[in-house]
């Protein structure tokens, strides 16, 4: 049976020069990058290394950036770092209504602590308007977290903007780049941010491993104290292959950018044109320009996401929906129903998320099984109701 794997906007596998590189770090070079000694420094230095790799891929100085175990966690810190710093300021925040449920949640935690917060809404292709976020700003705000690019629908928002508005009030900017880092070219200088998030496994470096880039100067309280790691602001000893891993995922991924975004763009617009040939009455969510490459969702009414994702996954493909399950009952995706879909529709839909490793056949290969597996599930709807 044929494998395919369109799912890499939920992680993708580790390239081999990454893997190459990370294997001494476990055992002949295992020292703590904290130790004087030369075992340390042998850490130490190639730890630095990656520092300035992943801050070369968003335009950063490597001083700002601070390894964590990955992208929840460099949000928790950004969004709480921020927020609690800045507490005599304000307590406002801004973010909105489509982001990862780790900043979502983040700010949800946050208003059990006395934040107020504002989910900005978003159009029907999950652009958040900077009007919008302009005329959300008061006194109190003292923090805007939009994401970089969306994970299920790939809609890329205006930062550039966004980060204009936030320095021209004085307001901290934080952007979650896990999806988009490595994609689409980040320039923290020219898109004002302050804080930035990025993980590892998204860009075929390991899992556990992410970083937080933070402008020196932003006001910032940690949240994991100890041994004073990562200047204060990240205790706990780094993890020196992970570390390494992303460092060169990093870089692999800053020098193959152009490449690879004209390879995905032609994969998914096979894949985009294929199925509007072959399966009729589907809908492609997200904008249609401003989208990461790699990433195309479609609504295909009266078949059920997750039937979907089962049929093809019997068939050898693995794609992927935004719902949730929860409490026993399926959820419908937060982001398509923030742009207006119906919870049917939003319930429809498939997430094809493709990367490096995709070809044509494999994009063929879905085109082949898709409309067999979407007709017999409408057909099952279609006789239930
Ligand atoms: N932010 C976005 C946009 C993501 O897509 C993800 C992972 O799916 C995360 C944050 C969380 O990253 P990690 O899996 O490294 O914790």
């Amino acid at each position: 049976m044929n494998r395919v794997y369109m799912d890499y906007n939920a992680t993708t596998p580790v390239r081999d020069e990454v893997l190459r590189a990370m294997m001494p770090f476990f055992q002949e070079r295992f020292g703590n990058a904290s130790s004087v000694h030369t075992f340390g420094q042998e850490a130490r230095v190639p730890l630095e290394e990656a520092r300035e790799q992943v801050a070369s891929l968003i335009g950063a100085r490597p001083g700002d950036v601070y390894f964590t175990s990955g992208g929840t966690e460099s949000d928790n810190a950004a969004i709480k770092g921020v927020a609690r710093a800045n507490r005599h300021r304000g307590n406002h925040i801004i973010t909105s209504s489509i982001e990862h449920s780790a900043v979502m949640n983040s700010c949800r935690y946050l208003e059990n602590e006395g934040f107020s917060v504002t989910y900005l809404p978003v159009d029907r292709q999950g652009l958040v308007g900077v009007d919008q976020v302009a005329e959300a700003i008061s006194a109190e705000t003292i923090l805007i977290s939009i994401m970089h690019a969306n994970n299920e629908i790939g809609t890329i928002q205006p930062i550039k903007r966004i980060g204009a508005l936030a320095a021209d009030h004085g307001i901290s900017f934080h952007t979650d780049a896990v999806q988009s880092a490595g994609k689409i070219e980040i320039d923290v200088e020219t898109s004002a941010t302050d804080l930035l998030s990025l993980s590892a496994h998204k860009m075929y470096g390991p899992k556990g491993v992410g970083a937080l880039y933070v402008r020196k100067g932003t006001a910032f309280e940690p949240t994991a104290h100890g041994g004073h790691h990562e200047k204060n602001m990240r205790s706990g000893t780094e993890n020196t292959a992970g570390i390494i891993g992303m460092g060169l995922a990093a870089m692999l991924a800053e020098r193959e950018l152009s490449s690879e975004t004209a390879h995905l763009n032609h994969l998914r617009n096979r894949l985009e044109n294929g199925i509007a040939e072959r399966i009729e009455d589907v809908v492609v969510n997200g904008h249609p320009g401003q989208r990461l490459s790699g990433t195309l969702n479609v609504s295909f009414s009266g078949a059920e996401g997750d039937s979907l994702i089962l049929s093809l996954d019997l068939k050898g493909v693995a794609v992927s929906s935004g719902s949730a399950c929860t409490s026993g009952s399926i959820e419908a995706s937060h982001v398509l129903l923030a742009m207006g879909l119906d919870p049917r529709t939003a319930l429809s839909s498939l997430r094809f998320s493709l990367g490096r490793e995709n070809t044509e056949s494999d994009v063929d290969y879905v085109l082949e099984c898709l409309p067999e597996v979407v007709g017999r599930l409408r057909g099952i709807s279609a006789s239930v109701s």
